[in-house]
């Protein structure tokens, strides 16, 4: 339950800034990294899923925006 609130925070740090460095809530060794997929790249403010994986333990957590927020979907 406690993992689960860190993983919503590090969506939300993402959602803030996609530079944000977060480190791995599961096994703590690596930082995050973000993959934005679109439902339609075409339109890409229709909205999709974010997947912020570990590349460590390959825990991954996947947010869906129906709106997306400035920060989604950005070439970095
Ligand atoms: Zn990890």
């Amino acid at each position: 339950m406690k993992q689960r609130k860190k993983w919503l925070d590090a969506a939300e740090s993402f959602r803030i800034d996609i530079h944000s460095i977060v480190k791995c809530p599961n096994c703590e060794k690596e930082n995050l990294t973000v993959l934005d997929i679109a439902f339609n790249t075409n339109a890409i403010n229709m909205g999709g899923e974010r997947c912020i994986e570990c590349p460590e333990c390959r825990k991954f957590e996947i947010v869906l925006y129906r709106n997306p927020h400035e920060n989604w979907c950005i070439k970095k």
